[in-house]
């Protein structure tokens, strides 16, 4: 793998590092006090981003009694793990488990569908052993499905995670309809494992408790370039150096041009998230009483789930960005209002956008970057419970775990040729989703 260069500035200044004007900067708790590197350090392992990659990677390596060292561009949580909807789902986007199976072997497929399976309840169990204050309701998350064409799909799904053990149910017509208090949709399918947290404050969170548990975090220090210099990997920031024998790069959707193979083989797609004002009782016994995160099988997906302050996280997806925040606020409003009639002349109090790493077939990217070095990209939009438990597990790889032994779908790079130009017709592909929204497929 090429050593690493940054061609676009400095990163974690500016532009889509920007704070946003989300629910989230407004609710979680205040993050650990941090300091800029400005020196010259040592470690075992060397973590690139402050996101729930990185932040785990640096948990679990510092638990296990290595020195872990977080190089953060900017501040934690300041790409999407800080800007999420916060739905902590344990199944991927498009993929099920039986074409992971079919692509990445009997062996190494069901380990990765084991880990993913499992992804929410680590999670859960994760904050509950720490104690970490971000809102988590394990109450399950919900799939409705908006055709009928499309009760396969529920179908399916429920089928082939339930014969692997997943705590999922089908869910007929009058199922879904009293989970979510709407007539809107046809029948649908639930993980009782998933549910939704505040993700800036989990992200805060595990940064405070990887100091806890030994780890140097670094903010406000973008690494500029990586190079290998004997059996170490050296980082370089604007005031100091890190140099490890391991490294585990947790960049994924906001990575700046360092490793560009890896970087262009995701295509970063706007995601805007919009959260109401908190809502009366009335409405809040009528709609997702049962308060699960929910997704549904629309391409131009539709989504919600409740927060701790009695609010409505949602959001959708736009061609243009222009005027988006105006725009989105009539259009989620006016597809609120008519599956819940309650909502009609609801207000949005903040309304922000994050990035997600797409690839061309939904499904994540897992590599090796060269001895000792691993990483992931490409979440599809599925990544809060995931990013956890596979940072976890480059952690692992990284510190000398045999990554066959591990439930890493190791593959070589792709980078996608062109890929400014597919950064800039990505949004274009909603026309198709929307299209096939309206038929039966
Ligand atoms: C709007 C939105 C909504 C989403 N909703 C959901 C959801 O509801 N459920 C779900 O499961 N998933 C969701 N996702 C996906 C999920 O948020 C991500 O998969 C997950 O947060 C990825 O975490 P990460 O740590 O890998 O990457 P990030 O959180 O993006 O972290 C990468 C970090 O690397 C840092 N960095 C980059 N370059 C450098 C450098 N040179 N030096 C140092 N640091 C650097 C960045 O500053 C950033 O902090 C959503 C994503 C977005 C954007």
């Amino acid at each position: 793998m090429k050593a690493i260069d940054n061609r676009s500035g400095v990163p974690g200044t500016g532009g889509i590092w920007q704070r946003p004007d989300s629910l989230w900067e407004a609710t979680a708790p205040p993050p650990p006090d941090l300091p800029v590197l400005k020196d010259s350090v040592e470690a075992d392992l060397l973590v690139i981003g402050g996101g729930f990659t990185g932040l785990s990677a640096a948990l679990h390596a510092a638990e296990s009694g290595k020195r872990a060292v977080v190089l953060e561009a900017s501040e934690i949580g300041r790409g999407a793990s800080g800007r999420n909807n916060g739905q902590v789902i344990p199944t991927l986007t498009r993929p099920d488990p039986e074409d992971l199976v079919a692509r990445f072997g009997p062996e190494r497929g069901e380990r990765f569908v084991a880990l993913i399976r499992d992804s929410a309840e680590t999670l859960f169990a994760l904050i509950r052993r720490l104690g970490i204050d971000c809102a988590a309701e394990q109450t399950g998350w919900v799939q409705p499905v908006h055709s009928p064409g499309r009760i396969a799909i529920a179908e399916r799904r429920a089928a082939q995670w339930g014969r692997r053990g997943a705590p999922v149910e089908l869910l007929d017509r009058a199922a879904v309809s009293a989970l979510l208090g709407t007539d809107a949709y046809h029948g649908g399918w639930m993980n009782r494992s998933g549910g939704h947290i505040n993700p800036l404050a989990l992200a805060r969170g595990l940064a405070g408790k990887a100091v806890e548990a030994g780890a140097s975090v670094f903010v406000n220090s973008p690494v500029l370039s990586v190079e290998r210099r004997g059996d170490r990997w050296v980082a370089r920031t604007p005031d100091g150096t890190v140099t490890a024998h391991a490294l585990v790069l947790g960049t994924n959707g906001y990575a700046a041009a360092v490793f560009p193979e890896i970087r262009t083989e995701v295509v970063p797609v706007l995601s805007w998230q919009m959260a109401t004002q908190p809502l009366d009782e009335a409405q809040r016994r009528s709609i997702l009483p049962g308060r699960q995160a929910m997704s549904d099988t629309h391409g131009d997906l539709r989504f919600m789930r409740w927060t701790a302050d009695h609010r409505l996280v949602s959001g959708g997806a736009l061609l243009f960005p222009i005027d988006g925040a105006d725009r989105l606020r009539r259009i989620v409003g006016l597809r609120l209002a008519s599956m819940f009639p309650t909502l009609r002349g609801l207000r949005f109090d903040h309304v922000w956008n994050g990035r997600i790493a797409m690839t061309t077939d939904y499904t994540p990217r897992v590599h090796q970057l060269g001895p000792n070095a691993f990483t992931w990209a490409g979440c599809n939009g599925r990544g809060v419970a995931l990013s956890v438990s596979l940072g976890r597990e480059l952690a692992c790889a990284a510190l000398g775990r045999d990554p066959a032994e591990l439930a890493l779908p190791l593959t070589e790079p792709r980078p996608l040729p062109f890929n400014d130009l597919l950064q800039r017709i990505g949004p274009f592909k909603l026309l198709q989703y929307r299209w096939n929204d309206i038929q039966e497929i």
